[in-house]
């Protein structure tokens, strides 16, 4: 899993940290959000696709070209994405999303309570989308550039600064 900063667009980069520095002003003793996926080669998003949609043994197949470790049967009984690979906003580099856990020194949280929390503050920028706001696939460590789809990203020169634009004239 890349979690280079590097990768990640500089826009939603700044917007995470500006959000980081406010959750950690509100929320001083709850976990802590930070990275947990920037960008994601083609590699790895079609091995997380196989992920509780093929056997055991060929998700493993997949994951190890990827550079990922082996994961249990247990879980490759359930599905992490529902994107195709190079249908993805984290497929194309810089990365137009990101995904964020929380943490306590080693410990990880995934509760939906510290994402509400997290995105009531990120999603005051009107460019920005949460993953646990969407119907058909709830995805709620997700967040990105709002309204972009992978449709766009063949888009020769897609600028998703200007394409965002829209959403803020609103506002
Ligand atoms: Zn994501």
């Amino acid at each position: 899993m890349g979690r280079k900063v590097e990768e990640l667009h500089p826009y939603l980069a700044a917007a995470h940290n500006r959000a980081a520095a406010e959750y950690q002003r509100l929320y001083p003793d709850d976990p802590q959000p930070f990275y947990t996926e920037t960008r994601r080669s083609t590699e790895e998003q079609t091995a997380y696709y196989a992920q509780g949609r093929e056997k055991l043994e060929e998700t493993n197949r997949l994951r190890k070209i990827a550079g990922l470790g082996a994961i249990t049967f247990e879980e490759n009984q359930r599905k992490v994405t529902n994107a195709k690979p190079g249908k993805t906003l984290h497929s194309v580099n810089p990365s137009l999303a990101y995904d964020i856990a929380f943490k306590i020194g080693n410990k990880l949280y995934y509760d939906l309570k510290y994402f509400q929390q997290y995105a009531k503050i990120v999603l005051q920028d009107p460019r920005i989308e949460w993953g646990g706001n969407w119907k058909s696939f709830v995805d709620n460590p997700h967040f990105q550039f709002r309204g972009v789809r992978a449709s766009h990203l063949s888009q020769v020169g897609f600028d998703p600064i200007r394409f965002t634009e829209q959403f803020t004239l609103k506002k």
